[in-house]
């Protein structure tokens, strides 16, 4: 048997993480050696025992293998959380491909100083009785911006500071007046883990309804039987499932166990957080970007200590110290940003699944429109399917209609707004309800169609759509197949084809032309990229400060509007043609959180979706609001063409300073692939990236396909041992992604 060695890291603390010691393993202790595991080795030039932690075992000696010292024992404290968290770091480097290291980083947070971030709220603390009594106070006092100030705080209790002093021209003294008498508190962002502490635990719960009771029956039955698996909770949008996960995280803690709970960092508003607040109190913490590295390591540092039970945060929250982690909520597990972009390029779903399996924990998955990929495996057993079908009390969902766009050209209407659209808008200002108007689009791709027939012009061999380069060639991103632009179009004949290019700031104009009185808000990177941006615009809409929000993606996250009555989808395709396979999955989720939007106030909501292609089966299965429509006929695209998840892809990555040297080494190893002649592989390319040049740097591509994952894995384990041997292959970066989910 060959001798085997043991990479370890003595202090994970701190920024050694880079530094780990080879070590030989003794073979009696070889089958106890494995990454995770705590061991005693001699250490320094004393050979004082320490205690360090194995990253990697290999039989690669890094130095004269005589020269190597010994593992001396397996230390007695295998249970540290660090031993399972350098476990999944190890399961990830293995399934996504990346350095130990990469992997190491993504889970354990390094300590490093740096300045915290602010962001200040105003929030009401005084019950509301006597704040109401309070405000007439002031109205009868003439103390008109204090009573202002109250009034609008009774509406929304919390507003961000900026607001207050600029839209609501409200100044600093005021502000301090009332928070001297009790009525407010300016609370900063970095307080968010305990920020109204005599608020806390108003103990606000909901009485759950049977449908709510039965699905938290379901998984507590399992969790009491100490039986852990991962569900899917499919509810509508507003059908109650946050309460659920409330439910469920109360009897997790009430075991003296610790739950996660990952959700979108664009939904992480302080109204959600606030929900938990009010029922847990400061055993809730939360997490987000805004956090510096000593604040997110501080966060991990009170989960390790036992000071907190629950944690709210985006991806990186999956990584919390908990040594008792009974739960792991996903939310909006849909979502595209649960995948990693920086290697290792993980899905946070699987790895909460791989954390949870070996910690002993249950998972739970929720959405209004869930993953292709989940769906997919509730279907086949692997998770257990949970259903909502209604929203709470019998609230209808709103009513969706398309509006076919071709129609409007032949009717001679150039407008992006459809007649139709127009009328509705007119009727919702007049009744001074209020309008979102969405449009959907993604990235820099650009897809050409025509806007007389809808015919788009798609790759004859992958079934996405072409992208318009600049030089006007239409080009696939997964296979490379490239055309000339044409000057009519192939189907119809029509000169109306082209690029489809219109951003939120021109229809923004659009708008304001037609309905000159109506006051209007725009939400997309431009009008976020300020610190607050983000939430300024929402809390100025949920202020009827504007009629019209219109925005991207982004505004279809978030707050809940009760006085939006009506959501306009502008020009639906524009995410059906992305060039990549998750393009009408993405357009179904997109329609349809969109459309959930409308009517969660007391007056029913009415969707509009406008589109060039209404028989397209996710627009009608969006328009029908009809998930099981949808995932048959997106499920047989899949397979027919073998795409996740009834296959599995693989995207290598080849990066270099020198364009010759990206394209030879993809074809090099191409050939070596094919020659392999794996059973069952399909590889597709080598093709240069959808953006081949970034940063002056050259990217080319293959992907491969195959039914099972691990074969791929398999693979990239040869393809790193190849390369880890090739000098002449050094100056080229090669990376994987797996089931890649943004294209590139
Ligand atoms: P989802 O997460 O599915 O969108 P939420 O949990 O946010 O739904 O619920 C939507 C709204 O209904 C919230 O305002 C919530 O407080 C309320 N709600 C949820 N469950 C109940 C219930 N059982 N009784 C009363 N109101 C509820
Ligand atoms: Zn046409
Ligand atoms: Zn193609």
């Amino acid at each position: 048997m060959p001798d085997r060695y043991a990479n370890i890291i003595i202090d994970i603390s701190h920024e050694k993480l880079d530094r780990s010691f080879q070590y030989r393993i003794p073979e009696d202790l070889y089958a106890q050696v494995y990454p995770g595991v705590a061991v005693n080795v001699p250490f320094g030039k004393g050979n004082r025992q320490i205690r360090g932690f194995v990253i990697e075992v290999t039989e690669r000696a890094e130095f004269d293998p005589g020269k190597l010292k010994e593992i001396d024992s397996i230390a007695s404290d295998a249970m540290a959380i660090e031993s399972q968290l350098i476990a999944l770091a190890a399961w990830m480097r293995r399934n996504y491909g990346a350095t130990m290291n990469q992997a190491l980083k993504a889970v354990i947070p390094v300590k490093r100083k740096a300045k915290a971030k602010e962001k200040r709220m105003v929030c009401l603390i005084m019950e509301k009785e006597a704040a109401r009594a309070q405000l007439e106070e002031f109205t009868r006092r003439h103390n008109t911006a204090r009573a202002r100030l109250l009034e609008e705080l009774l509406a929304h209790p919390e507003i961000s500071y900026e607001i207050v002093t600029g839209k609501l021209n409200i100044t600093a003294n005021v502000i301090r007046a009332l928070e001297e008498k009790n009525i407010l508190k300016v609370v900063h962002e970095v307080d968010y883990r305990n920020p109204v502490g005599h608020l806390q635990q108003t103990g606000r719960q909901v009485e759950l309804s049977e449908a709510q009771r039965q699905v938290t029956d379901r998984v507590l039955a399992d969790l009491h039987q100490g039986i852990h698996k991962t569900y899917l909770l499919h509810g509508v949008t507003g059908s109650g499932k946050t309460e659920v996960y409330m439910e469920l995280i109360a009897d997790v803690v009430s075991q003296g166990k610790q739950a996660i709970m990952l959700i979108p960092e664009i939904a992480l508003t302080y109204q959600t957080v606030m929900r938990f607040y009010g029922r847990f109190g400061g055993r809730v913490s939360i997490m987000n970007s805004r956090l510096s590295y000593g604040e997110r390591y501080d966060q991990f540092l009170r989960a390790k200590k036992g000071e907190i039970d629950i944690i709210i945060g985006p991806r990186s929250a999956l990584f919390t110290p908990f040594l008792q982690l009974g739960l792991i909520i996903i939310d909006e597990e849909h979502e595209g940003s649960y995948k990693s972009e920086t290697l290792p390029k993980y899905h946070a779903r699987e790895t909460a699944i791989e954390r949870a399996r070996a910690a002993g924990a249950s998972v739970i998955l929720g959405s209004a429109t869930p993953s292709v990929d989940s769906y997919y495996k509730a279907e086949r057993g692997e998770y257990q399917l949970l259903e909502l079908k209604k929203r709470v009390a019998d609230k209808p969902l709103p009513v969706c209609n398309v509006i076919d766009l071709r129609e409007e050209l032949r009717a001679g209407n150039h407008s992006i707004l459809s007649r139709r659209l127009q009328q509705l808008i007119e009727d919702r200002l007049a009744k001074k309800q209020q309008i979102m108007l969405f449009l959907n689009r993604r990235g820099l791709m650009s897809f050409v169609s025509c806007r007389a027939c809808g015919h788009v012009i798609k790759c004859p061999h992958c079934d996405v759509s072409l992208s318009l380069h600049y030089g006007g060639t239409l080009n696939c991103h997964y296979c490379g197949y490239s055309e000339p632009l044409p000057g009519a179009c192939p189907k119809c004949g029509s000169r109306h084809i082209g690029g489809f290019r219109a951003g939120t700031q021109k229809i923004e104009e659009i708008v304001k032309q037609r309905f000159p009185k109506a006051r209007t808000l725009r939400m997309d990177l431009d009008t976020t990229r300020s610190k607050n941006g983000y939430e300024q615009i929402l809390s100025a809409f949920a202020n009827q400060e504007a009629d019209i929000l219109i925005g991207t993606q982004m505004i279809v996250k978030g707050h809940d509007f009760p006085n939006v009555t009506l959501v306009g989808i502008l020009a639906a395709d524009l995410s059906l043609y992305t060039g990549d396979y998750r393009a009408a999955e993405r357009t179904f989720q997109l329609l349809t959180q969109a459309a959930g939007r409308a009517g969660r106030g007391s007056s029913a909501g009415e969707v509009m979706i406008q589109t060039y292609n209404p028989g397209h089966y996710s627009i009608v299965a969006a328009k029908q609001q009809d998930y099981q429509a949808f995932y048959r006929e997106e499920i047989a695209v899949r397979r027919l063409m073998s795409y996740p998840p009834v296959s599995h892809m693989a995207l290598i990555v080849f990066a270099s300073g020198k364009k010759e040297d990206a394209g030879r080494a993809a074809g090099y190893l191409a050939a070596l692939i094919k020659k392999a002649r794996i059973d069952g592989l399909q590889m597709i390319g080598p093709a240069s990236a959808a953006v081949a040049k970034v940063n002056d740097i050259y990217r080319n591509v293959i992907y491969l396909k195959h039914r099972d994952y691990e074969q791929l894995v398999m693979l990239k384990d040869r393809i790193e041992l190849f390369l880890k041997d090739r000098a002449d292959m050094k100056q080229i970066t090669v990376s994987f992604d797996f089931n890649p989910m943004n294209g590139l």
